[in-house]
């Protein structure tokens, strides 16, 4: 948890990252303004997202509800927040997230997206959703394997009350940065592929891709949401 002492801390840490992003975006021709971060506040206190805020945050992620529900509720909507679900989402939570989430990040199964679409309809919404992707084919991680998601899409354009947006992963986890690289291109292929099949209301615009020790590759890569948690906020307490 943080406290007031860590006021400065925070703000250095944003500029500093913020700066990275605008380097790495620089070294492969992209315009900063493309990629949006989003300060991961897991077991960060709501006293540590008053500092983020204070310096110039207002998009937040969340992947666990029940710690995120109080957090959301303290802030009006004069704070002009966004908050985007990036957690293992259950089918039975589904009800909570929808409304009080701008974005899910973690939609893994066309049952989830289903789920997450009644629950729009019933609350008069359209819910903007990212598709997961298991990008490593890792037998422990959630999300849609390359195939399975080429399959969704037309079933998932059906859906009126979706509003699907693009992809999003987290690769398996690596010791060096450099080493996500092919995880993070092959996800932005897969996004450029599907881009071209022929739906009305699915898009591949969005990207959300890249962490606190690999987001600068993820940029590189064409992350267009990086989901920064740690390098603003110090190590979690597990
Ligand atoms: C915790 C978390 C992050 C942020 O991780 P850091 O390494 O602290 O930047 C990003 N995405 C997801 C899905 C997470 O659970």
């Amino acid at each position: 948890m943080t406290d007031a002492r860590d006021s400065d801390a925070i703000a250095h840490n944003v500029q500093s990252v913020l700066h990275s992003i605008r380097r790495a975006a620089d070294r492969v021709g992209r315009r900063s303004d493309t990629i949006r971060l989003i300060a991961v506040t897991k077991s960060v206190s709501v006293s540590g997202i008053r500092h983020a805020i204070a310096a110039g945050v207002r998009l937040f992620g969340e992947n666990r509800l029940q710690e995120a529900i109080p957090k959301i509720a303290s802030f009006g909507p004069e704070a002009g927040l966004s908050w985007h679900f990036i957690g293992r989402l259950q089918r039975r939570k589904v009800r909570s997230v929808v409304g009080a989430f701008a974005m899910i990040h973690s939609v893994d199964s066309l049952e989830l997206a289903a789920e997450v679409n009644r629950r729009a309809e019933e609350a008069g919404a359209c819910q903007e959703i990212l598709l997961e992707v298991n990008i490593g084919g890792e037998s422990s991680k959630a999300g849609f394997s390359l195939p399975a998601v080429v399959d969704a899409l037309p079933v998932l354009d059906s859906m009126s009350h979706l509003s699907v947006k693009g992809l999003m992963a987290v690769p398996p986890p690596t010791r060096e940065a450099e080493s996500a690289r092919p995880y993070f291109r092959r996800l932005s292929e897969l996004a450029r592929s599907l881009s071209h099949a022929n739906l009305r209301r699915v898009r591949m615009d969005e990207l959300s891709m890249g962490m606190s020790n690999d987001y600068e590759v993820a940029v590189e890569e064409g992350a267009t949401f990086v989901r920064v948690g740690s390098a603003i906020f110090g190590p979690r307490a597990l």
